[in-house]
């Protein structure tokens, strides 16, 4: 990070956990690196919600979240919000909101306060699932790779569990065959949703090398480990048995078509 900064650098944005492989990135210490420079730091909060996660309190000056996703947390609404001080809020709606874009309107503006009524709730009951998918999909043989925080496995386990209240409802994982068995697979699933979004009460899988990253070129998403066989998924608040049901039984052609492949 301190190489990439140059002479006119002026905010640092960050992503943590990021999309769609759950990179973790140290708030507080690329704050305090930041800082020393006088470069502003964004935090996108929008995988962990201010339940999991408060970058304010670790040092970030400006916290952004997708509202359209847990806050909400009923796929009906798209919106964002800004949080951070109050000069820097005022510098926005003075600047920038004019520009950009204007008021939520009042119904959305419903919905979303009625959504964050429940939003403990439901960000347990995420988590909880994805505990549980993230545990079955790693002992699965038609799966190479699983990311999720919460896993031992995870490069950044221990930051996670420093700098997270919990690990967030979003998997990610790689099935074997490349992007053939990643399209069979989710095409399969019966009870999981395809969708570009997430934090919705229903599961949600995307296939990032056709959908959400289509526009990169194969070089720079293979940079990222965004491979053809990479499933992103947003667990549900539905039972944690339904959703593995449901990948097993979608995830088992895979292995049938491999075994027959030798
Ligand atoms: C969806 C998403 C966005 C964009 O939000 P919209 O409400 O769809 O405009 C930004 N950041 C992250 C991490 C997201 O998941």
């Amino acid at each position: 990070m301190k190489k990439a900064f140059l002479p006119q650098t002026k905010v640092l944005y960050l992503e943590t956990p990021s999309n769609p492989c759950l990179t973790v990135l140290d708030i507080t210490e690329l704050s305090r690196i930041a800082h020393e420079r006088g470069i502003t730091v964004i935090v996108d909060n929008t995988f962990m919600t201010p339940y999991l996660q408060r970058p304010l309190e670790l040092g970030a000056d400006v916290v952004v979240h997708s509202a359209t996703k847990y806050l909400n947390g009923h796929g009906d609404v798209i919106a964002g919000f800004i949080v951070g001080k109050q000069e820097l809020i005022q510098f926005m709606r003075k600047h920038i909101m004019g520009d950009l874009g204007q008021n939520l309107n009042a119904w959305d503006a419903f919905l979303i306060l009625r959504g964050l009524k429940t939003l403990g709730l439901r960000v347990r009951q995420h988590v909880q699932n994805a505990e549980a998918v993230a545990q079955f999909l790693e002992k699965h043989p038609a799966i190479s790779r699983v990311y999720y925080p919460g896993l031992a496995s995870h490069p950044q386990h221990e930051l996670a569990k420093r700098q997270m209240a919990g690990m967030g409802g979003i998997v990610s994982f790689e099935v074997k065959g490349g992007y053939e068995a990643a399209k069979s697979f989710i095409n399969a699933l019966r009870l999981a949703m395809i969708s570009f979004s997430l934090g919705d009460p229903e599961t949600l899988v995307q296939h990032p090398a056709s959908m959400t990253h289509f526009s990169i070129p194969p070089e720079e998403r293979a940079k990222f480990n965004i491979t053809d066989g990479l499933i992103r998924l947003s667990t549900g608040l539905e039972d944690a048995k339904d959703i593995i049901g449901d990948l097993e039984q979608a995830l088992s052609p895979l292995l049938t078509a491999a075994a027959a492949h030798q």
